[in-house]
């Protein structure tokens, strides 16, 4: 068993939950994930339970998570590891390890939430520290341009991929079944594509259009959150060739584009065309040289 020690910082809200998990790994020396906001009291109390610190980890730079570090860096004498590090701070790459105190960390990078985000794998342990890729409660924003829906159910798909027994959060509780929770969320993001495919095969066309159907359950206040989330499936279909901008909407609205089967045998039809391109030859020879006359 590796020590593993929450100091929840005093930042609640929508979207952090109680407010951010810092996490304190190992001992003598501890490696520290997510320091949170700079704030006096909680980077106080994460250097007490932390002792002696090899390193301060960053799972993304967002401002619940990244701007305590460089003054607990300070105060304890480590340095502070990111992705995409700031001034005096130590790139992480993706599957770096990081040791200290009898604990091997793994960075891994998990796009997607942002573009800069990483978890942390300790193998040993399937202990799994997520940052904002998966919370202990509720859904993980994804937010364009920032967010990347398609780069995110991949990093959901490796995190899948590893088998962590245990994943502890960025914000809310500890999850004791990740496989559960992963295959949730992925299985949430799934449902929702297909409700936005359906809303455009009945017409709808932007995220202000598609959302009043598929959020019903939603009070119309959340309607603007749920526009970001419905424009990210759009860009995902878009990346994917499923949707198409409209040349000169003004709304951003988009255009599915429907994989068209063939009438005759089921394959994928070659655009503007209701034959798939072996029949439509096999169409061209079955027309006789010369018609008859009707
Ligand atoms: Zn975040
Ligand atoms: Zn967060």
């Amino acid at each position: 068993m590796i020590r593993v020690v929450r100091v929840l910082a005093p930042n609640p809200g929508p979207f952090t939950l109680e407010g951010t998990n810092t996490w304190i790994v190992g001992q003598r020396p501890s490696v520290v994930i997510d320091p949170g906001p700079d704030d006096d009291g909680h980077l106080a109390a994460t250097a007490r339970e932390a002792g002696d610190v090899a390193a301060i980890l960053v799972t993304h730079a967002h401002p619940d998570h990244a701007p305590g570090a460089d003054r607990l860096a300070r105060d304890v004498g480590a340095p502070v590891m990111a992705f995409r590090p700031g001034p005096g701070q130590e790139r992480l790459r993706d599957q770096q390890p990081v040791e200290a105190g009898g604990v091997r960390l793994l960075a891994v990078h998990t796009p997607g939430h942002t573009a800069d985000h990483v978890v942390f794998w300790a193998a040993e342990q399937a202990a799994l520290f997520t940052g904002d890729a998966v919370l202990g409660r509720g859904t993980s924003v994804v937010d364009p341009p920032q967010g990347d829906l398609g780069a995110y159910v991949r990093s959901l798909r490796r995190m899948q991929a590893l088998g962590p027994r245990v994943v502890y959060p960025g914000h809310g509780p500890t999850v004791f079944d990740p496989a559960a929770k992963l295959e949730e969320y992925l299985a949430h993001r799934a449902m929702r594509e297909e409700q936005v495919v359906e809303a455009m095969r009945l017409g709808a066309r932007t995220p202000e259009e598609i959302v009043p159907g598929i959020y019903r359950e939603y009070a119309p206040e959340l309607f603007p959150a749920a526009e970001r989330q419905v424009l990210a499936h759009l860009l995902k279909l878009e990346d994917e060739g499923r949707a198409r901008r409209r040349p000169g909407h003004p709304a951003g609205g988009f255009d599915l584009v429907e994989d068209r089967r063939c009438d005759r045998c089921g394959r994928s039809a070659m655009s503007h065309s209701r034959l798939c391109r072996r029949c439509s030859l096999d169409a061209l020879q079955e027309q006789p040289e010369h018609p008859e006359p009707a």
